[in-house]
């Protein structure tokens, strides 16, 4: 019989897997959470479903290849490498306010869906993760927090690391469960964000099976043709698809979404493509009564030598922005640090 990744299921689908009480379920669980010997007795669990952990279940663990620290800023970017040998990496990425980290997380090794500004589009899809790997990839940051001696804790996670989570979406709702479970991970659901590159029907369904989760755009271009030509999938699912779908997740949760743009020179930081922007977002809010945070990211490159982009300069980057606040649509610049280990926006790319 397959042995179970413990760290990968909440108490209750443990106690369901096991066939022992949901309350022993929970504190195996809460054991393995706190990086306890399963065996230990005395975490108030019954002996026979201790038992059936240790038979059924194990922790298994992702092996740590790299931990490069930025020199310019506090971000670290970690290569992992799985059991099958391919690696993913993960970001521990500083919140504003100190003492809090954001993890940034993978759910594919790879992905199928080839944006044109992304490292990890340039691999294609290699494999989904198990949800036990996306839950190990948190649990690796916060030994290493833990390891630092920082007086810090994770506070979110955002599914923007390497693939698309949408196209995962039944592991990356179980990971979900896990890390907000209170006693396993305990990450408050509303400081997790699933970012898209835009499939409805994920969209819709992540509304409905976690609808305290935020939701995260790729927009790259209001403008349909030039979105269409920077992301493949535009092209199966045009944006007022995908904003109709989004405008439901508004709907039935209640939380404004994060759109991002990376801004790619001569591509899509024109005027025009700010002016086509402004009208999205004042569209949206108008049928919704929501307001997306709008991030407008400098572009990182993902290849020294056949690089297809260049950064928006930063005076275009300027009136991009100016232009959309003249028409009241201001934006976060949002820090996409750690570009000297590559562990910015759009650079993850770890090679098997
Ligand atoms: S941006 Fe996201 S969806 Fe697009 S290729 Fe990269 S990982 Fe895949």
């Amino acid at each position: 019989m397959e042995k179970l990744a413990l760290q990968g299921l909440t108490g209750e689908e443990l106690a369901r897997a096991l066939g022992v009480s949901v309350e022993d379920g929970r504190r195996i669980v809460a054991q393995v959470h706190r990086d306890e010997d399963p065996s230990t007795p005395n975490a108030g669990v019954r002996r026979a479903a201790r038992e059936a952990a240790l038979a059924r279940g194990y922790v298994p663990a992702l092996e740590v290849i790299t931990e490069r620290r930025s020199q310019i800023d506090p971000f670290v970017k970690y290569a992992l490498r799985l059991a099958d040998g391919h690696v993913v990496e993960t970001v521990r990425i500083p919140l504003e306010r100190e003492g809090r980290f954001s993890v940034c997380v993978s759910s594919q090794v790879g992905c199928a869906l080839g944006c044109t500004f992304c490292a990890t589009g340039r691999l294609g899809l290699q494999r989904n993760l198990e949800t036990w790997e996306i839950v190990e990839q948190v649990r690796v940051v916060r030994r290493g927090i833990a390891r630092d001696r920082l007086a810090a804790r994770v506070h979110g996670v955002v599914f923007q690391g390497m693939g698309e989570p949408m196209a995962n979406l039944d592991r990356v709702l179980g990971a979900i469960r896990v890390m907000s479970e209170s006693s396993a991970l305990a990450i408050d659901a509303r400081n997790i964000t699933v970012c898209t590159s835009g499939l409805p029907a994920g969209i819709r369904r992540l509304a409905r099976e976690a609808p305290k989760v935020r939701l995260g755009l790729s927009i790259a271009s209001a403008r349909r043709e030039r979105r269409r030509s920077l992301m493949p999938i535009a092209r199966t699912h045009d944006l007022d698809e995908v904003i109709d779908a989004a405008a439901e997740h508004v709907a039935a949760t209640g939380l404004a979404p994060m759109w991002a743009v990376t801004l790619l020179s001569g591509v899509n930081d024109t005027i025009d493509d700010a002016d086509a922007l402004a009208d999205l977002v004042v569209a949206f809010r108008a049928r919704t009564g929501a307001t997306p945070r709008l991030s407008v990211i400098p572009y990182n490159t993902i290849a020294e030598d056949d690089d297809p982009f260049v950064r928006a300069p930063s005076e275009r980057e300027d009136a991009f922005r100016d232009a959309l606040a003249a028409r009241s649509v201001f934006t976060h610049k949002r820090y996409s640090g750690g570009s000297d280990v590559a562990a910015a926006c759009g650079q993850l790319a770890a090679r098997s």
